[in-house]
């Protein structure tokens, strides 16, 4: 029996805290999605689990995904192009900004919107506890100068 040594993630342990079955995969699937500093799809985590287990099929990757998603490990978001992508819950709060000419995604952070969605659920008689926001922009290109000037 090899020891293992490393270092549990924090997706790992908040499995456990939950009482999932951690089996192999779902360790690695738990791992990488723990270290991805995207927003990655279950393709692409599948490629990356596939890297150390090449045994691993696509619907397993699936089916764990789906069952971090059930139990708010995970949380799913829709960029506009057809395919979940994912990331674990509780990293600091951030919105996303796509940008759909490259699909690159842009976290970011913004006290006005912070404080504009608390007011108008709080006017609408609500206590905010949550919010998702993306924003689909495409890049602003410099003006063309004329010819000669
Ligand atoms: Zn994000």
């Amino acid at each position: 029996m090899s020891k293992q040594t490393r270092r549990e993630s924090r997706l790992e342990r908040l499995c456990a805290e939950r009482g999932i079955r951690m089996t192999g995969q779902r360790r690695s699937i738990a791992r990488i999605l723990s270290e991805a500093d995207g927003h990655p799809d279950v393709e692409e985590v599948y490629r990356r689990v596939a890297e150390c287990d090449p045994r691993i099929s696509l619907s397993t990757v699936y089916r764990t995904i789906r069952l971090l998603e059930d139990e708010g490990i995970v949380e799913r978001h829709d960029f506009g192009d057809g395919r979940a992508r994912y990331e674990p819950v509780g990293r600091d709060h951030h919105d996303h900004l796509i940008n759909v000419q490259t699909g690159e995604v842009i976290e970011f952070t913004n006290e006005e919107i912070e404080r504009l969605q608390e007011r108008v659920a709080r006017e609408l008689g609500f206590q905010l506890i949550g919010h998702r926001l993306e924003l689909f922009g495409s890049p602003i290109q410099p003006k063309k100068r004329k010819n000669g000037k």
